[in-house]
Parts: structure tokens; C-alpha cells; sequence
């Protein structure tokens, strides 16, 4: 009704309505299934319904999402086809909210970025009330609902509207994998102290904080507290966690997978870096042309359709786990130089296989608590739901040193 009245009458009517039917629905969903029960993680049922449990209703889901995408990337090509714009009504929605904060209209990217950060936020709500007895979880949880809504909605908004430019200030290089091409670092060059300070900033996360962060933190101060894809995962994806396959076949699909990407991306970066030194000389169109294929097999087909689509039916983080290069890249650290591991107390464990079952990224946690060994996996986000779940209070996400007598470091809520 939204879509379609907002292309004709008032707009700002029908998207305040919309707003409150979303943000209410949120909440007396969430009060209505989890308010009459004690805190403690409920996951009754789960594996029974059709939406978490690969039924029809989430085929109809998978469907439907990853269908709205495609429309969505190619409008242009539909409106061309059918001789109408498919989104005219949902675009025109967004028009108040794009005109107040961006002094700009809404084009499909910003409705698109609108009804993410609502989902993260409606979601986060209910991930928060769900798991409202762990402190760890309600702080992290609110981290991804304040990067997602500051730095990935409400900043480059409010910089679209005085620079005319939208930077996502929580992606870097590799993920952000144009942030460091020629072609973006020449615009940069010519926005003054602006553009100069977003290739500082870029080059400084990727190079610097990044290796930085995940040698003390590991990668769950990225991939669980600040990165959006993350945030969805974590949030609206939370009720499919379990289907996350946990097959050794798919950790070595995963492991080839991720380090190819990651490799992709490195490759075709330095060409175009090498490339431009010669002035284009030196390998014609061919490095331009890898750019492109990879901005629509991995940009587009792998993070977006699959990425998200695909949430019911293959759980929350298949992106982050088989093809995110960001993750790949702090996976490398963590695995071989980082204090986070998951320290785990053997002799508690009563084998009920709760942390391997609600792992995302498909991680046999059970098997290394069962023989109480120290997780150290490059795959690991640190989402500490494993240790949520445990009946028992075998593991512990823990920042220490390699020396076992040295204290340990500890900034984040324990769990
Ligand atoms: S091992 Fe635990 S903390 Fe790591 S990704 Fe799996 S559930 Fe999250
Ligand atoms: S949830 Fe806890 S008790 Fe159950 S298998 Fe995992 S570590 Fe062991």
C-alpha cells in the first residue's frame, strides 16, 4: 500500500506509517515471544519451523530476497523492458528521508541502505532481548546497531549532502575492493583536504589498525562490532545460524574459496596500480575488465545475492565465511599472531553440541571442547554465541598472551 500510495499522494504520510509499522512490529513481535520468559537463550523449536528449518516458507524467503536484489541492481534494464519503473512507488517513499538528510532525492541504493539499517536496528532489537542475560552480547549487538546506523547511514548521508560524495566509512580495502584503485584514488586527488583525508583514512585502517586491532582483538572487533554485513548477519540473520554447514568438505571449500578471493583482489589491485604507473600502456583494457568481473561476481552476485538471499537457506554468514577477502585477510593474522582465542574447560563439557550447532561459520566447537584444546581458528568471528548457548560455561572468548603465565588482556565484557 506504502509502495504504491507513495508514488501518488503524500509521501511523508505513508513513510511515517511505514517506519512505525516496522519499529512497532519489532517490538511487540519480539515483547510477544520472548517477554514471558525467563532471560536465557530461547531456541525452542527452531529446527521445526518452516522458516528456520529450510521449509517452504523459507525457500519463499530466499526467493523473494534475493529476487528484490536483482530488480533492484538492474532497474534501469527492467524499466527499459517493461516501459515502467518497478520502484517508483518505493523510491518516492524514501524521498522525505533522502531530501532531509542527504538534501537529495532517493535513488534505489539509498532505499536500499535505508531498509538495511532498519532491519539491523529492528533485529538488533530483538537479538538483544533474546539474549538480554549476556552483557557481552548486548554491548556488541548495540556496537553493529551504532556503526551501521552512524557511519554507514547517517555520515555519508550528511557528507552527500555538503561534499556531494557518499563514503562508507566502515569498509576498507580488500572488502571496499575499488577504495584503492587508480581510478578512485585520482577523484580522491582532486577533492582537496576532503579526498586527501579519505585516502589517509583508508590506507590507515587497511594497513595499520586492521593488523593492529586483530593482533590484540582478533577479528570479532570487526566482523561482530563494526562491519555491516556483519550486522545484518548477527542481527536479522541470528535465527538461521544453525544452518551453517559444518561439514569438513565445506571447510575446505571455505578455506580455497576465501583465500582465492582475497588473492583476486590483491592481484587485480596491484595490475591496476602497475598498469597506471605506465600510463595504461602496459596492459591494455585487460586489467579494467578483471575490475569489472570481479565488481559483479563477488561485488554484486557473491556479497549481495548470495550473501544475503541465501540466509535461510544456508545460513547468516555465508559471504563473510566462504568469500569475504576483509575476513580472509584478518583470518591470516588471527590464525598465526593474534591473542584472541577461545579457551575452553574440557573436563565441564557434556557433549550436547549446542556451540557447534549455533556456530555461523560452521565451526565443530564441541570438538575441541570435548578435548578441552584452546580455539584458534581463522574462521572464528568471535560472535560468542558458542559460549551463550553453553549449558555449562566450558568456553571463554579471551584476549592473551602466548606465555600462559602472562596476565591476561582484556578489554571486551567477558563472557
Ligand atoms: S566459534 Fe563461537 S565465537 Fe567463533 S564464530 Fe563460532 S559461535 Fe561465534
Ligand atoms: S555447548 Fe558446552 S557442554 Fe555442550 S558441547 Fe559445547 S562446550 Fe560442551
Amino acid at each position: 500500500m506504502a509502495w504504491a500510495g507513495a508514488a501518488n499522494h503524500q509521501p511523508l504520510i505513508f513513510l511515517i506509517i511505514t517506519l512505525l509499522c516496522f519499529f512497532a512490529g519489532g517490538i511487540i513481535y519480539t515483547i510477544g515471544t520472548y517477554g514471558h520468559l525467563p532471560p536465557g537463550i530461547k531456541n525452542n523449536r527452531t529446527m521445526f519451523t518452516s522458516m528456520s528449518a529450510r521449509g517452504a516458507l523459507a525457500w519463499i524467503s530466499g526467493i523473494t530476497i534475493t529476487g528484490f536484489y536483482i530488480l533492484l541492481y538492474w532497474r534501469d534494464y527492467w524499466k527499459n523492458l517493461f516501459g515502467a519503473d518497478l520502484f517508483v512507488g518505493l523510491v518516492n517513499l524514501f524521498n522525505p528521508l533522502s531530501m532531509a538528510l542527504r538534501n537529495t532525492k532517493a535513488d534505489q541504493w539509498f532505499v536500499y541502505g535505508s531498509l538495511y539499517t532498519i532491519a539491523v536496528l529492528v533485529m538488533g532489537f530483538k537479538f538483544i532481548y533474546k539474549y538480554r542475560h549476556s552483557s557481552y552480547q548486548i554491548i556488541r549487538t548495540s556496537s553493529v546497531m551504532f556503526f551501521q546506523l552512524g557511519f554507514a547511514w547517517l555520515l555519508p548521508g550528511i557528507m552527500k549532502s555538503l561534499y556531494n560524495y557518499e563514503p562508507y566509512l566502515t569498509y576498507f580495502w580488500p572488502l571496499d575492493y575499488d577504495a584503492i584503485f587508480p581510478s578512485t584514488l585520482s577523484y580522491f586527488q582532486t577533492q582537496g583536504a576532503f579526498g586527501q583525508f579519505f585516502i589517509f583514512w583508508g590506507l590507515v585502517m587497511t594497513f595499520v589498525a586492521t593488523p593492529i586491532l586483530t593482533y590484540f582483538f582478533g577479528k570479532r572487533w570487526y566482523c561482530s562490532w563494526v562491519c555491516g554485513c556483519g550486522g545484518l548477519a548477527e542481527t536479522a540473520g541470528d535465527p538461521f545460524r544453525h544452518l551453517s554447514d559444518k561439514s569438513l568438505k565445506a571447510w575446505k571449500i571455505e578455506r580455497w574459496l576465501i583465500h582465492s578471493v582475497l588473492a583476486a583482489i590483491i592481484i587485480i589491485t596491484v595490475l591496476l596500480l602497475v598498469d597506471n604507473s605506465f600510463k595504461n600502456q602496459l596492459l591494455g583494457d585487460s586489467a579494467k575488465t578483471m575490475a569489472k568481473g570481479y565488481s559483479f561476481v563477488i561485488g554484486m552476485v557473491f556479497s549481495g545475492v548470495i550473501g544475503v538471499g541465501f540466509y535461510p537457506l544456508m545460513g547468516s554468514r555465508v559471504w563473510c565465511r566462504f568469500g569475504c577477502p576483509m575476513a580472509a585477510y584478518m583470518g591470516l593474522i588471527q590464525r598465526f599472531k593474534s591473542r584472541f582465542r577461545i579457551t575452553t574447560n574440557g573436563s565441564q563439557c557434556i557433549s550436547c553440541g549446542n556451540c557447534s550447532t549455533y556456530c555461523e561459520m560452521g565451526i565443530d566447537v564441541r570438538s575441541y571442547a570435548q578435548k578441552g584444546q584452546n580455539i584458534v581458528r581463522a574462521s572464528c568471528v568471535g560472535c560468542g554465541v558458542c559460549a551463550a548457548v553453553c549449558p555449562r560455561g566450558v568456553l571463554k572468548l579471551e584476549n592473551g598472551s602466548d606465555n600462559k603465565n602472562a596476565p591476561k588482556f582484556c578489554l571486551l565484557p567477558k563472557i
